[in-house]
């Protein structure tokens, strides 16, 4: 049998049609496309760290439950009595369990549309219905429409990304307790930007027990770590800890994670600078002629520029070593649009800079 005809046959449909995740190579480029904090450590507490992980074991096996980063984070997360964390390998990997956990007569997942693309991806692979439920205009929930879809489509999980990736908004709280209520599935809501936002709908654990809440390390300063956090009541979570592969948090992992807990305010801190440069890099945007912008509570900008074109100001952005995300072509409602990553005062000024040139 021909090589071709053997993986046409072992593997799934829904992979043979699926693209691979393509992330673009970005040596030598000014990074402001994937929402990275662009600060490196201070000397001094790169040279604690190495000092803190001299410790880790390698020969053994990771604590398979990371004792130790669980009570740094509950404690560092707030997070409410009658709840229990679960870690993921990025909160891309929680995204995949929680789907994987699904009984086949209840396989709808639903989120709003654009959103994070993980939930459409990781649902097709999975071979799972999608549903995506467009945005109104403003790029806030379409409410009754959501709500009829769940009447009719009963999905078993609605993710709701808090603030939305890539249009960097806060749906309203109420709408989403609308949804909790209306839902006999589960609602996840994903605070991947939360540092940003300064705002969380952690409350709602203590109100509802179908909702779900999943944050990330990665946003806040430690997307080379992965490792996501997906908090909630311990009936859901002891079903998806029996998915979850033991070892999934390595042993450097684990430490590196509890030694930067035990410095927290040093990311919180760049954070802070991250949010105000967020506001001059948007007025910026918003002066320059031809470009379209949306306010935003994470750390990128959406914006559209319609005349100029998104492929071109994306690729004569990429001449001047400037690699942004170009939204076009993802989603209707992203035509022409691009979103950029908050970076450096001087990365945000280069990009800026050329910016102006190419809008002229
Ligand atoms: N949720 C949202 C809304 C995101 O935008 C991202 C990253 N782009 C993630 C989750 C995944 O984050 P990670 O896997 O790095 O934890």
């Amino acid at each position: 049998m021909m090589i071709e005809d053997r993986i046409k046959q072992l593997i799934k449909p829904a992979i043979l049609d699926a693209q691979a995740y393509h992330v673009p190579d970005s040596n030598d480029l000014i990074k402001l496309d994937a929402m990275e904090n662009p600060y490196l450590w201070p000397e001094e507490i790169k040279k604690a760290w190495s000092d803190y992980m001299q410790q880790a074991e390698l020969n053994r096996y990771p604590d398979a439950s990371a004792s130790v980063l669980r009570e740094k984070l509950s404690s560092a997360l707030n997070i409410p009595d009658n709840t229990t964390m679960m870690f993921g390998n990025g909160s891309d990997e929680l995204i995949q369990i929680i789907m994987m956990a699904l009984n086949k007569s209840s396989n709808v997942i639903m989120a709003p549309e654009p959103s994070f693309v993980m939930y459409r991806l990781l649902s097709s692979l999975l071979e799972l219905d999608y549903i995506g439920m467009p945005l109104n205009d403003d790029f806030s929930l379409n409410l009754s429409a959501m709500l009829k879809s769940i009447e009719e489509n009963q999905p078993a999980v609605i993710f709701l990304a808090w603030p939305n990736n890539p249009t960097g908004n806060l749906f309203d709280q109420s709408d989403i307790e609308t949804i909790i209520k209306a839902t006999s599935g589960l609602v996840v809501i994903d605070e991947a930007y939360h540092v940003f936002a300064q705002k969380s709908m952690m409350s709602c654990l203590e109100k509802y027990k179908n909702v779900l809440l999943m944050r990330t390390l990665s946003k806040l300063g430690l997307a080379g770590l992965r490792l996501g956090i997906l908090v909630g009541a311990s009936e859901w979570i002891s079903e998806f800890e029996k998915l979850r592969l033991p070892y999934n948090i390595g042993t450097l992992n684990q430490l590196s994670a509890n030694f930067i807990i035990d410095n927290i305010s040093l990311l919180e801190q760049q954070a802070g600078q991250i949010r105000n440069d967020r506001s001059v890099v948007f007025n910026a945007l918003s002066d320059i002629k031809g470009v379209e912008v949306w306010p935003s509570e994470a750390n990128f900008i959406l914006f559209k520029v319609t005349e100029k074109g998104a492929e071109h100001v994306h690729a004569e952005l990429l001449k001047h070593k400037i690699l942004i995300k170009k939204l076009h072509g993802a989603h209707p409602s992203l035509e022409n649009c691009l979103r950029v990553t908050i970076g450096t005062k001087e990365e945000n000024s280069a990009f800026l800079s050329e910016l102006n040139k190419i809008m002229k």
